[in-house]
């Protein structure tokens, strides 16, 4: 059998995606297509940040949460529904996002955040997006986003107060730089949330994304941006790396 080599057929973005080519243009559409982005958390947050990403034609989703749904988590976790009480999470938003755009790879993993099982998905990914709640997790996924040298989107909110960097390891901060000392487990239910506060943070880090992967605009990094969605104000703090940084330091480039 012969075999004929396969031509190289130029990328035409589906006209799902016509009323944002002028922002992305062509080629940037084509980089969101050939990208992969690794969700840690797929709550409030990063479940929002999922929606967007899948609608804005994003190639592959990595998502990975634990457990089954409740009812406390459906004033914010939109990936989620209500007949699915019970349910395993992490279904139920593979089945939501495959809704929103059949097209997207979701790969989905019904767990937490543990260093060495994590590995895979951070180096399959050209972005991590860190949605998880507690810092014990955030910290082991900073420190895989750093060995492997790959962007974070570091978003978190709290009650109505949004903060989000992106970390870029060897050139800005990290989350231990940020945060040095946070190891305490959070409780998961322990804090407030308002669901429209979490999807603002998930907008948020979909965008920081999208630029980062299309190349437009200037990443919102070394400095930590603050909103306080209560009072409508908004502020951004310069961050600098912590050159005793138990994370980093010495992996300057
Ligand atoms: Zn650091």
């Amino acid at each position: 059998m012969v075999r004929v080599k396969e031509q190289e057929t130029a990328f035409e973005p589906s006209a799902r995606f016509s009323r944002q080519l002028q922002l992305l243009g062509t080629e940037g559409q084509r980089k969101l297509n050939d990208s992969t982005v690794f969700i840690a958390g797929i709550g409030g947050l990063g479940g929002t940040a999922a929606i967007y990403l899948a609608a804005a034609g994003i190639g592959k989703l990595i998502i990975a949460h634990e457990g089954q749904i409740s009812l406390p988590d459906l004033n914010r976790q939109i990936l989620m529904d209500n007949s699915k009480v019970g349910e395993t999470r992490i279904d139920c938003a593979v089945e939501s996002l495959k809704r929103i755009n059949p097209e997207v790879c979701v790969e989905a993993y019904p767990e937490r955040i543990h260093y060495e099982r994590a590995k895979i998905w951070v180096q399959s990914a050209d972005i991590v997006i860190d949605a998880r709640y507690d810092f014990p997790e955030r910290y082991e996924l900073n420190r895989l986003c750093v060995d492997y040298g790959k962007p974070m989107v570091e978003a978190a909110m709290y009650g109505m107060e949004i903060s989000l960097t992106t970390i870029v390891p060897g050139k800005t901060p990290c989350l231990a730089c940020i945060y040095p000392d946070q190891n305490h487990p959070w409780e998961p239910l322990g804090f407030p949330v308002l669901g429209a506060t979490s999807g603002i943070a998930g907008c948020l880090a979909a965008i920081e994304s999208i630029k980062l992967i299309s190349g437009i605009g200037t990443p919102y990094a070394n400095k930590l941006y603050r909103i306080d969605t209560l009072n409508f104000s908004a502020y951004s703090v310069s961050i600098k790396r912590n050159s005793n940084c138990n994370c980093c330091s010495g992996k300057e480039e």
